[in-house]
């Protein structure tokens, strides 16, 4: 997170986080000229060193490209039922993320933590499971088509944004969603 305030100087500057717009449709029939610039001279700071490069190691699921997201929060409160989550998840074709909460309990793995700190996602559905709605977790999240909230606590903030919401613990709802019986 960064201010950047340029207002009398050019280059002017802005970033985009992944997963916080639409990508529209890419268009094969525009063309354009490739310059090729020798930037091998330019070397911003000598003492930095360029030793190997690799790319960070993930579980094969992106987040920014699940269509169903179902995410875990500190209400979630037992290995247990998180492992439940997973295994309906699994069967609805959902990635299973979570809030800092979460993350910081053990609960969820860091890479997948949504919010000011972790990924801004636009999936179909968003299900959040014992998630209050925090700001720094709902801004994750403005992309999202429709969110669904499952919570115990009617008045969790959670549910002014929810366009569905369910009152019922974690534990219950997902023994409920594994047995198809809601
Ligand atoms: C600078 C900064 C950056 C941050 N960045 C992020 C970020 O990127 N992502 C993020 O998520 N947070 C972030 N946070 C933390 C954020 O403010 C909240 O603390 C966090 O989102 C709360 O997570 P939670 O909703 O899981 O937990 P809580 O706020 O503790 O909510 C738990 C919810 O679970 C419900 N609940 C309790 N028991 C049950 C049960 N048995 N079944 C169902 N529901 C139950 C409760 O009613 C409650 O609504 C940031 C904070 C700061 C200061």
């Amino acid at each position: 997170m960064a201010t950047i305030i340029t207002p009398d100087r050019r280059p002017q500057m802005a970033s985009v986080r992944p997963g916080i717009m639409q990508a529209i449709e890419a268009d094969f029939n525009k063309t354009g000229e490739i310059i090729q610039h020798d930037i091998s001279d330019f070397v911003a700071d000598k003492r930095i060193h360029r030793i190997s490069e690799s790319k960070e190691q993930s579980n094969g699921i992106s987040l920014n490209d699940s269509r169903i997201i179902v995410s875990v929060g500190r209400g979630v409160k037992n290995p247990e039922t998180v492992r439940q989550i997973r295994q309906w998840a699994q069967q609805i074709g959902a990635v299973v993320a979570g809030s800092r909460a979460a993350v910081e309990a053990g609960l969820i793995e860091p890479q997948m933590q949504i919010g000011q700190t972790g990924h801004v996602v636009s999936p179909d559905i968003y299900i959040a499971i014992g998630i209050s709605g925090q700001i720094q977790h709902t801004s994750g999240i403005g992309g999202a088509k429709k969110i669904i909230a499952i919570n115990s606590d009617a008045s969790a903030p959670i549910f002014n944004i929810a366009d569905y919401g369910w009152v019922i613990t974690a534990e219950e709802a997902v023994k409920r969603l594994l047995t198809n019986t809601i």
